[in-house]
C-alpha cells in the first residue's frame, strides 16, 4: 500500500490502484516556466524543480493530467515505460528535501 504521498515517497512506490500511466516532461522542449508544478495537486506533488530542470517523478504521477492544460509548450508527455526506464535517483533528493518542511499530503 502507498495510499498516502508521504508513503510513496518514503517507500517510492506507486500507488497500483492508479490505472493511467504517469506522465514525463520533455526537457528538450521544456522552457522551465514552472506552470505545471504549480497545477499538480498537493496529494500528488509528483512535479519538481531539480537543478535546471523541471521533473515528474513517475511514482508520484496520478497520470491526473491537470498539469497538461497548464503547460504552454506541450513538452509533458505519457510515460508508459516508465518501470523498465525509470528515472534518475537523484530527483528523489527533492520530495525527501521537503521532509520537516510543512509541505502537505
Ligand atoms: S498528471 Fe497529475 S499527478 Fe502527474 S504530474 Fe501531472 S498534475 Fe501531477
Ligand atoms: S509547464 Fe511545460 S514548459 Fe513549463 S515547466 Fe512545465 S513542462 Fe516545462
Amino acid at each position: 500500500m502507498a495510499a498516502s504521498r508521504e508513503q510513496r515517497i518514503e517507500t517510492r512506490t506507486r500507488n497500483p490502484k492508479w490505472q493511467n500511466v504517469p506522465l514525463r516532461i520533455e526537457m528538450a522542449e521544456c522552457i522551465n516556466c514552472d506552470a505545471c508544478l504549480r497545477h499538480c495537486p498537493p496529494q500528488f506533488g509528483a512535479i519538481f524543480n531539480h537543478s535546471a530542470d523541471v521533473v515528474i517523478i513517475p511514482e508520484l504521477c496520478s497520470g491526473c493530467d491537470k498539469c497538461l492544460p497548464a503547460c504552454p509548450v506541450n513538452c509533458i508527455y505519457p510515460f508508459p515505460a516508465w518501470e523498465q526506464l525509470g528515472s534518475p535517483e537523484q530527483w528523489w533528493d527533492e520530495p525527501l528535501a521537503e521532509s520537516g518542511g510543512g509541505y502537505r499530503s
